[in-house]
Protein backbone atom coordinates (compact mmCIF):
# COMPACT_ATOMS: atom_id res chain seq x y z
CA UNK A 1 0.00 0.00 0.00
CA UNK A 2 1.57 3.65 -1.32
CA UNK A 3 2.32 5.99 1.85
CA UNK A 4 -0.04 9.12 1.83
CA UNK A 5 1.73 11.99 1.48
CA UNK A 6 -0.63 14.97 0.59
CA UNK A 7 -3.95 15.85 1.68
CA UNK A 8 -7.00 18.09 1.14
CA UNK A 9 -9.34 18.80 3.70
CA UNK A 10 -13.19 19.51 2.45
CA UNK A 11 -15.39 21.41 4.92
CA UNK A 12 -18.92 20.63 5.01
CA UNK A 13 -21.67 23.00 6.20
CA UNK A 14 -23.85 26.27 4.37
CA UNK A 15 -23.47 27.86 8.50
CA UNK A 16 -19.65 27.88 7.49
CA UNK A 17 -19.51 30.15 4.48
CA UNK A 18 -21.96 32.70 6.73
CA UNK A 19 -20.10 35.99 7.75
CA UNK A 20 -20.66 34.91 11.52
CA UNK A 21 -19.41 30.92 11.58
CA UNK A 22 -16.02 29.56 10.76
CA UNK A 23 -14.23 26.22 10.15
CA UNK A 24 -12.08 25.52 12.95
CA UNK A 25 -11.71 22.12 12.68
CA UNK A 26 -9.56 22.08 9.35
CA UNK A 27 -6.66 23.58 11.84
CA UNK A 28 -7.04 20.76 14.39
CA UNK A 29 -6.75 17.81 11.21
CA UNK A 30 -4.59 20.06 9.55
CA UNK A 31 -2.15 19.43 12.73
CA UNK A 32 -3.02 15.51 13.41
CA UNK A 33 -1.67 15.22 9.87
CA UNK A 34 1.19 17.45 10.00
CA UNK A 35 2.57 15.17 13.08
CA UNK A 36 2.18 12.81 10.87
CA UNK A 37 4.26 13.90 8.05
CA UNK A 38 1.24 14.50 5.45
CA UNK A 39 1.76 17.84 3.59
CA UNK A 40 -2.11 19.74 3.37
CA UNK A 41 -2.32 21.08 -0.17
CA UNK A 42 -5.64 22.27 -0.56
CA UNK A 43 -8.76 23.29 1.96
CA UNK A 44 -11.85 24.21 1.00
CA UNK A 45 -15.79 24.89 2.32
CA UNK A 46 -19.05 23.71 1.04
CA UNK A 47 -22.49 24.63 1.36
CA UNK A 48 -24.73 21.86 2.11
CA UNK A 49 -25.54 20.74 -2.07
CA UNK A 50 -25.38 18.08 -3.56
CA UNK A 51 -23.74 19.06 -6.60
CA UNK A 52 -21.12 21.46 -5.45
CA UNK A 53 -19.81 19.08 -3.08
CA UNK A 54 -19.76 16.05 -6.01
CA UNK A 55 -17.42 18.89 -7.71
CA UNK A 56 -15.14 20.09 -4.95
CA UNK A 57 -14.70 16.61 -3.95
CA UNK A 58 -13.90 14.98 -7.01
CA UNK A 59 -11.72 17.62 -7.74
CA UNK A 60 -9.78 17.01 -4.20
CA UNK A 61 -9.71 13.04 -5.24
CA UNK A 62 -7.97 14.10 -8.53
CA UNK A 63 -4.67 16.04 -6.51
CA UNK A 64 -4.63 13.98 -3.24
CA UNK A 65 -3.48 10.96 -1.52
CA UNK A 66 -5.54 11.71 1.07
CA UNK A 67 -8.94 13.24 1.46
CA UNK A 68 -11.08 14.25 4.84
CA UNK A 69 -14.10 15.50 5.06
CA UNK A 70 -15.22 16.68 8.12
CA UNK A 71 -19.14 17.74 9.00
CA UNK A 72 -22.24 16.98 6.95
CA UNK A 73 -22.65 13.42 8.80
CA UNK A 74 -25.37 13.84 11.17
CA UNK A 75 -29.18 12.44 11.08
CA UNK A 76 -31.08 15.18 9.37
CA UNK A 77 -31.66 15.70 5.69
CA UNK A 78 -28.90 18.90 5.22
CA UNK A 79 -26.29 15.72 6.22
CA UNK A 80 -25.21 14.60 2.72
CA UNK A 81 -21.47 13.95 2.72
CA UNK A 82 -21.85 10.07 2.98
CA UNK A 83 -24.28 9.98 0.01
CA UNK A 84 -22.54 12.24 -2.04
CA UNK A 85 -19.30 10.41 -1.13
CA UNK A 86 -20.91 7.10 -1.96
CA UNK A 87 -22.01 8.54 -5.35
CA UNK A 88 -18.71 10.13 -6.60
CA UNK A 89 -16.85 6.37 -5.55
CA UNK A 90 -19.69 4.37 -7.10
CA UNK A 91 -19.51 2.42 -3.36
CA UNK A 92 -23.51 1.73 -2.54
CA UNK A 93 -24.08 2.34 0.99
CA UNK A 94 -25.73 -0.39 3.21
CA UNK A 95 -26.85 -0.53 6.63
CA UNK A 96 -24.57 -1.15 9.32
CA UNK A 97 -25.79 -3.14 12.01
CA UNK A 98 -23.64 -2.76 14.75
CA UNK A 99 -23.50 0.70 13.81
CA UNK A 100 -27.46 0.86 14.44
CA UNK A 101 -26.94 -0.76 17.25
CA UNK A 102 -23.96 1.56 19.29
CA UNK A 103 -26.34 4.24 17.87
CA UNK A 104 -29.35 2.33 19.33
CA UNK A 105 -27.44 1.96 22.80
CA UNK A 106 -26.27 5.53 23.07
CA UNK A 107 -30.19 6.74 23.34
CA UNK A 108 -30.98 3.71 25.44
CA UNK A 109 -28.40 4.56 28.08
CA UNK A 110 -30.50 8.46 28.42
CA UNK A 111 -33.61 6.11 28.24
CA UNK A 112 -34.51 7.60 25.07
CA UNK A 113 -35.99 5.26 22.00
CA UNK A 114 -33.69 5.82 18.92
CA UNK A 115 -35.21 7.98 16.14
CA UNK A 116 -35.32 6.10 13.08
CA UNK A 117 -34.08 9.06 11.16
CA UNK A 118 -30.55 8.13 12.88
CA UNK A 119 -30.20 4.97 11.23
CA UNK A 120 -28.85 7.08 8.39
CA UNK A 121 -25.82 7.35 10.80
CA UNK A 122 -25.47 3.73 10.36
CA UNK A 123 -24.70 3.98 6.52
CA UNK A 124 -21.78 2.98 5.46
CA UNK A 125 -20.42 3.04 1.77
CA UNK A 126 -19.07 -0.59 0.75
CA UNK A 127 -15.63 -1.18 1.93
CA UNK A 128 -15.89 1.90 4.26
CA UNK A 129 -14.91 0.93 8.12
CA UNK A 130 -15.82 2.78 11.15
CA UNK A 131 -13.72 5.53 13.23
CA UNK A 132 -15.09 5.48 16.73
CA UNK A 133 -17.07 8.65 18.28
CA UNK A 134 -16.77 8.48 21.86
CA UNK A 135 -18.83 11.85 22.00
CA UNK A 136 -21.61 11.64 19.32
CA UNK A 137 -23.64 9.16 17.32
CA UNK A 138 -22.49 9.32 13.93
CA UNK A 139 -19.19 7.80 13.66
CA UNK A 140 -15.94 8.88 10.99
CA UNK A 141 -15.73 6.67 8.28
CA UNK A 142 -12.22 5.76 6.72
CA UNK A 143 -12.84 4.40 3.33
CA UNK A 144 -9.83 2.94 1.11
CA UNK A 145 -10.00 3.41 -2.96
CA UNK A 146 -7.36 2.08 -4.67
CA UNK A 147 -4.34 3.53 -3.45
CA UNK A 148 -6.07 6.83 -2.06
CA UNK A 149 -7.77 7.10 1.65
CA UNK A 150 -11.41 8.95 1.89
CA UNK A 151 -12.09 9.74 5.56
CA UNK A 152 -15.47 11.59 6.75
CA UNK A 153 -15.44 12.81 10.25
CA UNK A 154 -18.17 14.55 12.66
CA UNK A 155 -18.22 18.70 12.90
CA UNK A 156 -19.06 18.99 16.02
CA UNK A 157 -15.54 19.42 17.20
CA UNK A 158 -15.87 17.78 20.33
CA UNK A 159 -16.49 14.97 18.56
CA UNK A 160 -14.04 15.51 15.64
CA UNK A 161 -10.99 16.11 18.67
CA UNK A 162 -10.97 12.25 20.32
CA UNK A 163 -11.65 10.73 16.98
CA UNK A 164 -8.52 12.40 15.29
CA UNK A 165 -6.06 11.50 18.50
CA UNK A 166 -8.10 7.88 18.51
CA UNK A 167 -8.43 6.01 15.54
CA UNK A 168 -7.64 8.38 13.19
CA UNK A 169 -4.15 8.82 13.71
CA UNK A 170 -4.21 5.13 14.73
CA UNK A 171 -4.72 4.42 10.81
CA UNK A 172 -2.82 6.95 9.34
CA UNK A 173 0.30 5.83 11.62
CA UNK A 174 -0.22 2.50 9.27
CA UNK A 175 -0.41 4.52 6.08
CA UNK A 176 2.68 7.06 6.67
CA UNK A 177 5.85 7.09 5.38
CA UNK A 178 7.27 7.34 9.23
CA UNK A 179 8.28 10.61 8.80
CA UNK A 180 6.59 13.64 10.30
CA UNK A 181 6.89 17.75 9.96
CA UNK A 182 8.08 19.41 12.88
CA UNK A 183 8.13 23.33 13.11
CA UNK A 184 9.56 25.81 15.53
CA UNK A 185 8.16 29.09 15.88
CA UNK A 186 10.60 32.00 16.79
CA UNK A 187 9.12 35.11 17.88
CA UNK A 188 9.74 38.82 17.19
CA UNK A 189 8.37 41.95 18.32
CA UNK A 190 10.02 45.00 17.46
CA UNK A 191 10.61 45.12 13.94
CA UNK A 192 8.78 44.99 10.67
CA UNK A 193 8.01 41.65 8.31
CA UNK A 194 10.67 42.53 5.89
CA UNK A 195 12.93 44.09 8.20
CA UNK A 196 13.16 40.07 9.54
CA UNK A 197 12.58 38.72 6.30
CA UNK A 198 16.34 40.86 5.37
CA UNK A 199 17.74 39.45 8.63
CA UNK A 200 17.05 35.85 7.62
CA UNK A 201 17.23 35.57 4.14
CA UNK A 202 21.41 35.32 3.76
CA UNK A 203 20.24 31.59 5.91
CA UNK A 204 17.66 30.29 3.58
CA UNK A 205 19.61 28.95 0.63
CA UNK A 206 21.87 26.89 2.90
CA UNK A 207 18.86 25.73 5.20
CA UNK A 208 17.23 25.03 1.60
CA UNK A 209 20.08 23.11 0.68
CA UNK A 210 20.78 20.59 3.88
CA UNK A 211 19.46 17.32 4.54
CA UNK A 212 16.95 17.08 5.26
CA UNK A 213 15.75 20.85 3.90
CA UNK A 214 14.76 23.46 6.06
CA UNK A 215 11.25 25.33 5.20
CA UNK A 216 10.59 28.84 5.92
CA UNK A 217 7.44 30.91 6.56
CA UNK A 218 7.53 34.35 8.26
CA UNK A 219 3.65 35.40 9.45
CA UNK A 220 2.53 38.54 10.38
CA UNK A 221 0.02 38.74 12.96
CA UNK A 222 -2.00 41.45 14.74
CA UNK A 223 1.79 43.09 14.74
CA UNK A 224 3.92 40.60 16.07
CA UNK A 225 6.01 38.41 13.65
CA UNK A 226 6.45 34.44 14.01
CA UNK A 227 9.32 32.79 12.25
CA UNK A 228 8.64 29.25 11.19
CA UNK A 229 11.12 27.05 10.54
CA UNK A 230 10.16 23.43 9.36
CA UNK A 231 11.52 20.16 8.11
CA UNK A 232 10.74 16.49 7.83
CA UNK A 233 12.08 14.13 10.39
CA UNK A 234 11.87 10.36 11.72
CA UNK A 235 11.35 12.18 15.24
CA UNK A 236 11.51 15.20 17.49
CA UNK A 237 15.38 14.20 18.20
CA UNK A 238 16.10 14.18 14.79
CA UNK A 239 14.18 17.42 14.21
CA UNK A 240 15.53 19.19 16.84
CA UNK A 241 19.66 18.27 15.80
CA UNK A 242 18.60 20.37 12.27
CA UNK A 243 16.13 22.97 13.54
CA UNK A 244 18.29 23.74 17.05
CA UNK A 245 21.33 25.10 15.05
CA UNK A 246 18.67 27.03 12.18
CA UNK A 247 17.20 28.75 15.46
CA UNK A 248 19.99 29.84 17.21
CA UNK A 249 21.54 31.21 13.64
CA UNK A 250 18.10 33.51 13.40
CA UNK A 251 17.66 34.69 16.93
CA UNK A 252 21.20 35.47 16.83
CA UNK A 253 20.57 37.62 13.34
CA UNK A 254 16.98 39.13 15.08
CA UNK A 255 18.90 40.02 18.42
CA UNK A 256 17.04 41.53 20.96
CA UNK A 257 13.64 41.42 19.15
CA UNK A 258 13.21 37.43 20.04
CA UNK A 259 10.78 37.14 22.13
CA UNK A 260 10.52 33.30 22.00
CA UNK A 261 12.16 30.54 20.45
CA UNK A 262 9.60 27.98 21.07
CA UNK A 263 7.21 29.68 20.41
CA UNK A 264 5.86 30.44 23.32
CA UNK A 265 3.06 33.88 23.77
CA UNK A 266 4.52 37.52 25.34
CA UNK A 267 2.22 37.18 28.02
CA UNK A 268 3.85 33.60 29.26
CA UNK A 269 7.70 34.62 28.75
CA UNK A 270 6.94 38.19 30.54
CA UNK A 271 5.20 36.49 33.24
CA UNK A 272 7.69 34.52 34.13
CA UNK A 273 10.37 36.24 33.79
CA UNK A 274 8.51 38.19 36.55
CA UNK A 275 8.40 35.11 38.42
CA UNK A 276 11.43 34.32 38.12
CA UNK A 277 12.54 37.54 39.74
CA UNK A 278 10.43 37.28 42.37
CA UNK A 279 8.65 40.58 41.58
CA UNK A 280 4.41 41.28 41.74
CA UNK A 281 3.06 43.56 38.66
CA UNK A 282 0.05 45.96 39.04
CA UNK A 283 -1.14 47.43 35.73
CA UNK A 284 -3.24 51.09 35.49
CA UNK A 285 -4.39 51.08 32.05
CA UNK A 286 -6.82 53.44 30.28
CA UNK A 287 -6.68 52.88 26.39
CA UNK A 288 -6.46 49.49 26.62
CA UNK A 289 -9.39 49.07 29.05
CA UNK A 290 -7.91 45.91 31.34
CA UNK A 291 -6.59 44.18 28.26
CA UNK A 292 -2.78 43.78 29.47
CA UNK A 293 -4.10 42.51 32.77
CA UNK A 294 -6.52 39.96 30.61
CA UNK A 295 -3.58 38.78 28.87
CA UNK A 296 -1.38 38.21 31.66
CA UNK A 297 -4.09 36.39 33.74
CA UNK A 298 -5.03 34.16 30.56
CA UNK A 299 -1.75 32.21 31.70
CA UNK A 300 -2.40 29.61 34.43
CA UNK A 301 -0.16 30.46 37.84
CA UNK A 302 -0.52 33.91 36.76
CA UNK A 303 -1.40 34.91 40.65
CA UNK A 304 2.10 34.22 41.46
CA UNK A 305 3.48 37.39 39.81
CA UNK A 306 0.30 39.66 38.88
CA UNK A 307 -0.87 42.02 41.72
CA UNK A 308 -3.89 43.89 40.88
CA UNK A 309 -4.62 46.51 38.21
CA UNK A 310 -7.24 49.55 37.46
CA UNK A 311 -9.10 50.59 34.13
CA UNK A 312 -8.25 54.28 34.93
CA UNK A 313 -10.28 56.22 32.15
CA UNK A 314 -11.13 59.58 33.12
CA UNK A 315 -9.01 62.03 34.16
CA UNK A 316 -11.12 62.55 37.25
CA UNK A 317 -9.77 58.30 38.29
CA UNK A 318 -6.02 58.92 37.47
CA UNK A 319 -6.00 61.43 39.27
CA UNK A 320 -8.18 60.10 42.09
CA UNK A 321 -7.34 56.39 41.79
CA UNK A 322 -3.68 56.87 40.71
CA UNK A 323 -2.54 59.63 42.46
CA UNK A 324 -2.00 61.22 39.18
CA UNK A 325 -0.86 65.25 39.92
CA UNK A 326 -3.87 66.92 37.63
CA UNK A 327 -1.55 69.98 36.75
CA UNK A 328 0.66 66.96 35.01
CA UNK A 329 -2.61 66.12 33.14
CA UNK A 330 -3.24 69.82 32.35
CA UNK A 331 -0.01 70.55 31.31
CA UNK A 332 1.02 67.81 28.67
CA UNK A 333 -2.21 65.48 27.97
CA UNK A 334 -3.72 62.73 29.61
CA UNK A 335 -1.77 60.76 27.02
CA UNK A 336 1.68 61.94 27.24
CA UNK A 337 4.84 60.28 29.09
CA UNK A 338 4.84 62.39 32.10
CA UNK A 339 1.23 61.46 32.94
CA UNK A 340 2.06 57.71 32.10
CA UNK A 341 5.07 57.72 34.74
CA UNK A 342 2.56 59.11 36.84
CA UNK A 343 0.52 56.29 36.20
CA UNK A 344 2.84 53.76 36.57
CA UNK A 345 4.37 55.30 39.87
CA UNK A 346 0.67 55.45 41.16
CA UNK A 347 -0.30 52.25 40.43
CA UNK A 348 3.13 50.35 41.53
CA UNK A 349 2.30 52.67 45.22
CA UNK A 350 -0.64 52.07 45.66
CA UNK A 351 -1.00 47.99 44.70
CA UNK A 352 1.76 47.33 46.78
CA UNK A 353 3.65 45.75 43.34
CA UNK A 354 6.75 45.44 42.84
CA UNK A 355 6.47 46.68 39.29
CA UNK A 356 3.83 49.24 37.92
CA UNK A 357 3.33 49.31 34.55
CA UNK A 358 0.77 51.66 32.65
CA UNK A 359 -0.52 52.83 29.18
CA UNK A 360 -2.46 55.30 28.07
CA UNK A 361 -2.90 56.48 24.52
CA UNK A 362 -5.48 57.13 22.01
CA UNK A 363 -7.12 54.20 20.47
CA UNK A 364 -9.21 56.13 17.99
CA UNK A 365 -11.15 56.14 15.71
CA UNK A 366 -11.93 60.30 17.09
CA UNK A 367 -9.51 62.15 19.52
CA UNK A 368 -6.19 62.41 17.17
CA UNK A 369 -4.66 65.68 16.67
CA UNK A 370 -2.10 66.72 14.64
CA UNK A 371 0.87 66.20 17.23
CA UNK A 372 -0.88 63.16 18.77
CA UNK A 373 -2.47 61.02 16.11
CA UNK A 374 -4.84 58.00 16.94
CA UNK A 375 -2.52 55.11 17.54
CA UNK A 376 -0.30 57.61 19.50
CA UNK A 377 0.34 55.36 23.12
CA UNK A 378 2.32 56.62 26.17
CA UNK A 379 3.58 53.26 27.89
CA UNK A 380 5.95 53.18 31.30
CA UNK A 381 7.41 51.30 33.86
CA UNK A 382 8.28 51.71 37.21
CA UNK A 383 10.22 49.33 38.93
CA UNK A 384 12.98 48.83 41.41
CA UNK A 385 15.54 48.88 38.69
CA UNK A 386 14.60 52.21 37.47
CA UNK A 387 11.61 53.76 35.52
CA UNK A 388 11.58 54.09 31.92
CA UNK A 389 8.58 55.66 29.76
CA UNK A 390 8.09 54.96 25.73
CA UNK A 391 5.94 56.94 23.21
CA UNK A 392 5.34 54.71 20.06
CA UNK A 393 2.65 54.94 17.28
CA UNK A 394 0.40 51.90 16.58
CA UNK A 395 -0.54 51.05 13.43
CA UNK A 396 -4.52 49.97 12.37
CA UNK A 397 -7.72 50.62 13.73
CA UNK A 398 -9.24 50.67 17.38
CA UNK A 399 -8.44 46.83 17.64
CA UNK A 400 -5.05 46.35 16.42
CA UNK A 401 -3.91 49.77 18.80
CA UNK A 402 -5.08 48.34 21.77
CA UNK A 403 -3.44 44.78 21.01
CA UNK A 404 -0.29 46.39 19.83
CA UNK A 405 -0.31 48.48 22.73
CA UNK A 406 -0.48 45.64 25.51
CA UNK A 407 2.03 43.43 23.15
CA UNK A 408 4.07 46.56 23.24
CA UNK A 409 3.64 46.86 26.90
CA UNK A 410 4.63 43.71 27.76
CA UNK A 411 7.47 43.39 25.94
CA UNK A 412 9.28 46.69 27.40
CA UNK A 413 8.76 45.25 30.58
CA UNK A 414 10.49 41.41 28.76
CA UNK A 415 13.55 43.95 27.88
CA UNK A 416 13.57 45.24 31.22
CA UNK A 417 13.83 42.44 32.91
CA UNK A 418 15.99 40.86 30.79
CA UNK A 419 18.72 44.03 31.34
CA UNK A 420 18.17 44.62 26.81
CA UNK A 421 18.25 48.34 25.56
CA UNK A 422 14.39 49.36 25.28
CA UNK A 423 14.30 51.26 21.43
P1 LIG B 1 -22.69 18.66 11.03
O1 LIG B 1 -21.78 17.51 11.23
O2 LIG B 1 -22.62 19.23 9.67
O3 LIG B 1 -24.10 18.33 11.48
O4 LIG B 1 -22.18 19.82 12.00
C1 LIG B 1 -22.53 19.87 13.33
C2 LIG B 1 -21.99 21.10 13.98
O5 LIG B 1 -20.55 21.04 14.01
C3 LIG B 1 -22.27 22.39 13.23
O6 LIG B 1 -23.41 23.02 13.68
C4 LIG B 1 -21.09 23.25 13.55
O7 LIG B 1 -21.38 23.96 14.73
C5 LIG B 1 -19.99 22.30 13.84
N1 LIG B 1 -19.05 22.27 12.72
C6 LIG B 1 -19.23 21.63 11.54
N2 LIG B 1 -18.15 21.79 10.74
C7 LIG B 1 -17.28 22.57 11.43
C8 LIG B 1 -15.99 23.08 11.14
N3 LIG B 1 -15.38 22.81 9.98
N4 LIG B 1 -15.39 23.86 12.08
C9 LIG B 1 -16.01 24.11 13.25
N5 LIG B 1 -17.21 23.65 13.58
C10 LIG B 1 -17.86 22.88 12.69
MG1 LIG C 1 -23.99 20.51 8.74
Amino acid sequence: MRALWSAEIIAVGSELLTPTRIDTNSLAITDTLNRLGIDVRAKAIVGDRRGDLAAVFRGALARADLVVLCGGLGPTDDDLTRDVVADVLERPLHEDAAITETIRARFARRNLTMPDLNRRQAMVPDGGSVLANVNGTAPGLWIEHADQVVMLLPGPPRELGPMLEGDVRQRLLTRVSGEGLFTRVVRIFGRSESHTEEAVRPFYAPWAAGSPAIEVTILAARGAIDLHLTVRARDQAFASAVLDPAVRQAAAALGDDVYSDTGRAIEQVTGDLLRERGWHLAAAESCTGGLLLSRLTDVPGSSDYVACGIVSYSNQSKVELLGVDPALIDAHGAVSEPVAQAMAAGIRARGGADVGIAITGIAGPGGGTETKPVGTVAIALDTPAGALVRTRRMPGGRDLIREMAVHAALDTLRRLLTGRQVP
